[in-house]
């Protein structure tokens, strides 16, 4: 976090206030950089997408938001493509949904060539379907323009699961502009805020829902009185009891700190720390020189608000020691050392500079060069 983020944070905690009239101020701000019709602010890019199938599966009815996570009887299927399927979409059931699974992944067996096709997403549209959930990065398949053409088409809902896809800043907006109806990202990647925390951009009724499934319910319907913005009190029958979300408490603190690291963040500060990575991953690159065994590759994206890599390939009979105890000895360094092991099966380990400043790149050297001898 940036020390105005801490500042801001800091300032908050001494202030009593209701935390729906800061989320309401939130969903305005939010609304403002990502050109949604309304935001929330969420206990991360997980809770965001718990709350977002919540929203979907309950819509504005509070005995639905009753039910959940049971949901016999409503529409509870969210459509996903087998190939993105992954941990987080624990998430998405964890609201009550089912997913129902398209396409083959027969590139990934070797057995096929064709990726997921957006037919396939909506030939699996029935009266069950409650919404088509999408995981995003730049080369996913089909593409995300395609699914949400069909999910207005059928007018269901399309989640974007967006957590890792800041920066660039032009993402606050894109998905949204694209037509998707509810986008998460995280807070606590790159947009700097509090490590605990994401943002759930959407359209206004499914924002109100997972407002109403997130917030402490215990009012009086005569006395609340909540933001119009933020939740159509005339559209409902009642107060719905704590839902689903009541356990993905956001505290005031971690709402101010999530909206200041926006702020900083639409004003587009990440542009220069971009080239100052590269230069410390150099720098890396540079102190671990002369290590037999070792090769550097340093990945350079092609945006320069998005973070390099460095690729370290690791020749085991060189170095004297194979890839995982190389790894096990860094993390049981001093300080412990953890590095990305997407590649490790290839021997490849990455060095993600997001966390790094020039001591700490001195440090991490260190740390190479001892793990070498232990
Ligand atoms: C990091 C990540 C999440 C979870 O984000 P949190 O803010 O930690 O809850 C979800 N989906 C994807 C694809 C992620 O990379």
């Amino acid at each position: 976090m940036r020390p105005e983020v801490v500042a801001a944070m800091a300032r908050a905690s001494s202030e009593s206030t209701s935390i729906v009239d800061i989320q309401a101020a939130a969903s305005r701000l939010i609304a403002k950089v990502t050109g949604a019709e309304a935001g929330y602010v969420t206990s991360g890019a997980s809770a965001a997408l718990t709350l977002g199938t919540a929203a979907c599966l309950a819509r504005l009815d509070l005995s639905k938001m009753e039910s959940l996570p049971h949901s016999e009887g409503i529409p509870n299927e969210v459509i996903i493509a087998r190939e993105h399927r992954n941990g987080y979409d624990h998430a998405i059931r964890a609201a009550g949904a089912r997913l129902i699974e398209v396409g083959c992944n027969e590139v990934w067996a070797g057995a096929g060539v064709r990726a997921v096709e957006s037919w396939e997403f909506e030939a699996a549209i029935t009266p069950k379907t409650a919404a088509i959930a999408y995981f995003f990065k730049p080369e996913s398949n089909p593409p995300i323009e395609e699914v949400i053409r069909i999910g207005r088409k059928h007018k269901i809902p399309v989640l974007v699961d967006a957590a890792a896809q800041l920066p660039p800043v032009e993402n606050l907006r894109r998905f949204t502009e694209m037509g998707a109806d509810l986008v998460a990202f995280s807070g606590g990647k790159g947009l700097r805020g509090p490590q605990n925390t994401g943002m759930l951009v959407g359209t206004r009724e499914l924002i109100a829902s997972a407002a109403l499934q997130n917030l402490d319910m215990d009012e009086h319907f005569q006395i609340w009185d909540p933001p119009e913005s933020l939740i159509p009190k005339h559209l409902l029958p009642g107060i719905p009891r704590h839902g689903i979300g009541r356990g993905l408490k956001v505290s005031k603190e971690a709402i101010i700190g999530l909206l200041t690291a926006l702020n900083m963040f639409t004003k587009q500060a990440c542009l220069v720390e971009s080239a100052n990575y590269a230069r410390i991953l150099e720098k890396i690159v540079d102190g671990l020189h002369g290590i037999h065994g070792l090769s550097f590759s340093i990945q350079r994206p092609e945006s320069n608000q998005a973070i390099p890599f460095l690729n370290i390939a690791i020749n085991s009979e060189q170095l004297g020691r194979d890839v995982i105890s190389f790894v096990r000895n860094l993390r049981n360094g001093e300080p412990n050392v953890y590095v990305g092991e997407r590649l490790l099966s290839q021997g490849v380990l990455i060095i993600n500079p997001f966390n790094l400043d020039d001591e700490r790149a001195s440090i991490l050297i260190d740390c190479f060069r001892k793990a070498t001898i232990v």
